[in-house]
């Protein structure tokens, strides 16, 4: 292919390289601050050796992330020396410039304005008409078939371990047209699947009072159900991420029933033990909450409820430990990430009792590990048999004539409606019909292990 700027002057295009840390919405402000650059003719390089001006985005939520940040600018720094840093480790910058002061520029989360200014100043954009076109979507870290939906920044929560809000703020949303433009773009542009992310996907709108703001001749209020169902009618999946839970997330199961939204809930549970669960400010009534799954599973039988845990938080005794594996027992989740808890600098967690030794925080990991572990495999072990819709996220290509899965048979990963990306399991798929990435099939479930399924393609 031509190299088109090779052909245009003399003057070389600015190319910044980019190191994305972090969770999902740290993405998402990835794909705006490259976004912008591209728009403004900016490249991006592949290595920070063949860039101008390397950018970081950090993550500061635990201080392993911490570490992480500052041996990405670290090695940032060795390989190019023009290092500007944003995102959550922006917040505080003293860590930062005490261990490098020759970054040039350090921005918090959030300020796309600040870091691209920093950029400018650093290496300032050549005016070029050809770079600066964009598609219109902008431009998506993720594959082509899927992309985060940012819906709101910070939180109003005080978990008692968690500095996102001192270092992103309070809840603000974005009123729920803009965010339905953005989805209607996205979906134009080859998205399949959309994943609504936030600090508090179910807290969406109460800053803004639920304003309504105009949308297709009519309006839709900026509530969490209204967003929800307006999403649904787009024609992608739509999949909720962090949803806090508060009562009104009961609302949303009928369109999961329906088939509008997605049938998968991410909710944090974190705890079980109503002691720890009041140490960490989180909602203590988890007896409530088993009968609240119940209730969601009556609803919606297909749904997929994933969650995350902390073990080893300061205080938690043997007994409130026990107390989890028998919750978890009862409310027989299908999907659980859990965590060690690491004291946090500046959370308050640390304050709040004795931390827990860091071999029975291991020893408890691992037995929590193991009783999940089951019941996971068992509510997999659910769908076989089963037909599923699996959109399809990479192929493999034929077997050839040697092969076990025989030849002319398309190999391929994909997820049911049941599976988040990067976080959930995949379904190994065999097609007789050749399969391309973002495609939606039906396949039959012929097996299960651990994590994953096991199909052959049966429609489309
Ligand atoms: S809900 Fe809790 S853990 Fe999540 S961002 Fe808000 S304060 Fe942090």
């Amino acid at each position: 292919m031509e190299n088109r700027h090779s052909t245009r002057g003399t003057a070389r295009v600015p190319r910044v390289s980019f190191v994305s840390l972090g969770c999902p919405k740290a993405l998402v402000d990835s794909e705006r601050i490259i976004t912008r650059l591209r728009a403004e003719g900016y490249e991006l390089a592949r290595s920070h050796a063949g860039a101008d001006l390397a950018v970081v985005n950090t993550c500061g939520f635990l201080d392993s992330a911490q570490a992480e940040s500052l041996a990405a600018i670290g090695q940032a720094l060795n390989e190019n020396g023009k290092v500007i840093v944003t995102g959550c480790m922006g917040a505080e910058p003293e860590k930062i410039t005490a261990r490098y002061p020759g970054v040039l520029a350090i921005t918090g989360p959030q300020q796309y304005e600040s870091v691209v200014a920093a950029v400018h100043r650093a290496l300032p954009p050549r005016h070029d008409p050809f770079v600066d076109l964009l598609p219109p979507e902008g431009i998506k870290l993720t594959p082509r078939h899927y992309a985060y939906l940012k819906i709101s920044e910070g939180c109003n929560n005080r978990c008692s371990f968690c500095i996102i809000p001192k270092l992103r703020g309070d809840l603000v949303s974005r009123p729920a047209a803009d965010v339905l433009r953005e989805a209607e773009r996205l979906i134009a542009a080859g998205v399949k699947e959309l994943l609504v992310i936030s600090q508090d996907t179910s807290a969406y709108g109460i800053d803004l009072k639920y304003a309504p703001s105009a949308w297709k001749g009519g309006e839709v209020r900026a509530k969490f159900l209204d967003l929800a169902r307006a999403l649904g009618e787009l024609g992608a999946w739509v999949r909720l991420h962090y949803v806090y839970p508060y009562p009104h997330v009961d609302e949303v199961i009928p369109l999961m029933a329906e088939g509008k939204v997605l049938p998968y809930l991410d909710v944090p549970f974190q705890h079980a033990a109503p002691a720890v669960l009041r140490r960490m400010k989180r909602p203590a009534a988890q007896e409530k909450t088993l009968q609240r799954i119940a209730r969601w599973r009556d609803i919606c039988p297909d749904l997929t409820i994933r969650s995350t845990f902390i073990v080893g938080f300061p205080g938690e005794s043997e007994e409130d430990f026990r107390r989890l594996l028998d919750w978890l027992d009862e409310a027989e989740l299908d999907r659980v990430g859990c965590f060690r808890y690491e004291p946090v600098a500046g959370a308050l967690a640390n304050e709040l009792a004795a931390a827990v030794p860091d071999a029975v925080k291991e020893e408890r990991w691992h037995r929590f590990m193991g009783r999940q572990q089951a019941i996971s495999a068992g509510r997999l072990r659910r769908r076989v048999g089963t037909r599923q819709q699996v959109i399809i996220d990479q192929v493999h290509g034929s077997g050839g004539k040697s092969d076990p899965v025989g030849a002319g048979t398309t190999v391929a990963k994909g997820r049911t409606r049941g599976d988040a990306p990067q976080i959930d399991g995949v379904v190994h798929v065999a097609s007789r019909r050749p399969l391309r990435r973002g495609e939606i099939a039906t396949v039959r479930i012929e097996r299960a292990d651990e994590y994953d399924l096991h199909g052959t393609v049966v429609g489309f």
